[in-house]
């Protein structure tokens, strides 16, 4: 997360492009999955390394074994340092984001990376976890909105992707940290197979953020199974759009597996609070609270947001 001029600097003293450049870094997701990343405290969706007297304690870099063995020369992903990413579309497993010998986190510029700088261990051999198929897809289609090769499922196309990631973490926030979640995850557990136990947090914030790779990867294949087919799907008893029971039984008040999915989704849709109120709606009116924002920001931020947006950065990101 170096300034602009350093990575100016660094595309000027390699021959690359300004932009191209600029497209590696973490700033360039700003607007898209959060607002602005914050350099003193955690950013929304951004893996907190725990950086303390220059030491990571948290695991904030994962990593695919089988893309670092099969690169010609190994290096991070982008993606790989965000929280909706606990997987490796290409190779369908979950990322490691931990020394399976000693615990370490990965620290590529320490030691003779992409082996372990505390004990040895080389990354690339890890074990292949095979991930959760839903969750796999989920993200992929993440991925896809964040290069802008893909949008927000057709319902929510007059939302900004940023509201709709947003919306995304709230329905994870709710599935992780709430009290009364422990049903939730068992009610479509049952139904659809997975470990519905209460996920475990790296320290006191009850965040995505702060779940390993593997807790968020479970947490994320609940989330997939409510998100099948939403918001308006004819197989998913849910439908947002209609505000309906679809199947015309149950309602709120029906204690159904289907109605629990109903409840969570509608709760998550109705306190829209964390979700800015510029961001909310394509047909709003200039947004006020854009007025601070740099010149491409601001231009990300009109109406026909969503398909500047895809135009901008249509192929314009490495993976
Ligand atoms: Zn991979
Ligand atoms: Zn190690």
């Amino acid at each position: 997360m170096a300034p602009r001029d350093v990575v100016n600097d660094l595309a000027r003293l390699t021959g690359t492009g300004e932009n191209e450049a600029w497209a590696t870094t973490l700033y360039s997701l700003e607007g898209i999955l959060y607002e602005r990343i914050r350099i003193t405290n955690a950013s929304r969706w951004i893996l907190p390394l725990g950086i303390y007297h220059r030491t990571r304690r948290r695991g904030g870099q994962q990593w695919c074994a089988i893309c670092l063995s099969t690169d010609r020369q190994a290096y991070y992903r982008k993606n790989w340092r965000l929280a909706i990413v606990s997987t490796c579309s290409k190779h369908g497993i979950v990322l490691a984001d931990r020394c399976i010998d000693c615990g370490s986190p990965a620290v590529p510029h320490q030691g003779l990376d992409p082996c372990c700088h505390v004990c040895g261990s080389d990354r690339r051999s890890y074990p292949h976890v095979i991930a959760d198929s839903k969750a796999l897809q989920l993200e992929h289609n993440f991925r896809e909105i964040l290069a802008g090769r893909a949008h927000p499922p057709e319902a929510c196309s007059n939302i900004y992707p940023l509201a709709f990631f947003n919306l995304v973490r709230q329905i994870l926030s709710i599935v992780t940290a709430n009290p009364r979640a422990q049903r939730l995850r068992e009610t479509v557990c049952r139904h659809n197979g997975g470990d519905p136990s209460e996920p475990t947090f790296e320290g006191i914030i009850s965040a995505p953020e702060f779940l390993s790779s593997s807790e968020r990867h479970r947490m994320m294949a609940i989330v997939a199974q409510l998100l099948d087919g939403w918001p308006c799907a004819s197989e998913n008893p849910l439908c947002v759009i209609h505000g309906a029971h679809p199947s015309g039984g149950g309602g709120r008040t029906g204690g159904t597996e289907s109605c629990h999915r109903f409840i969570v989704l509608r709760a998550a849709l109705e306190r829209p609070g964390d979700i800015p109120s510029f961001v909310q709606r394509r047909t709003d009116a200039q947004p006020q609270h854009a007025i601070d924002l740099p010149a491409r920001r601001l231009a990300a931020l009109r109406p026909d947001h969503n398909r500047a947006w895809r135009s901008r950065r249509e192929g314009s990101l490495p993976q």
